[in-house]
């Protein structure tokens, strides 16, 4: 029986040093690359080795729900945590007014970021990986 050229599955990605490498705003799979550029402007892929940051177009659209999330999970418990110390109904209407406007452009990169590193986790292969393994039927 012939063996055929399946290419090497790389290796499933540990989550500490993943998820490390996504709060530091580099590539899940190296560590090194930089995913953004800009404070808006993001990377296409890791200029070290080469992964593609956006999977497939829409692929960040994950990294809203995210970003929403982690918003709506400070905004919620600090709301009555301030009630609690007294805070008025006016101050925290303009302190969180201010912050669930604030916060998600400020998290807007660590949302991508966390989107690809569990992204990444679950699905490990690369566009090299995927586009290597040749299709069904194909001669
Ligand atoms: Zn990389």
């Amino acid at each position: 029986m012939a063996k055929t050229s399946r290419p090497h599955k790389p290796p499933r990605p540990r989550p500490l040093p993943t998820l490390g490498a996504a709060l530091r705003l580099r590539c899940p799979r190296c560590g090194v690359g930089e995913m953004f550029d800009g404070f808006f402007h993001m990377n296409t892929e890791c200029s070290f080795c080469r992964l593609r940051f956006e999977r497939e177009q829409g692929f960040f659209v994950g990294a809203i729900y995210v970003n929403y999330a982690v918003t709506v999970l400070i905004a919620m418990p600090g709301y009555f945590l301030l009630d609690r110390y007294g805070a008025t109904l006016t101050h925290q209407f303009i302190f969180w007014g201010v912050f669930v406007v604030a916060f998600p452009l400020l998290f807007f990169r660590h949302s991508r970021s966390l989107w690809l590193a569990v992204s990444h986790l679950l699905d490990p292969g690369d566009d090299r990986w995927l586009k290597s393994i040749p299709k069904q039927g194909a001669r």
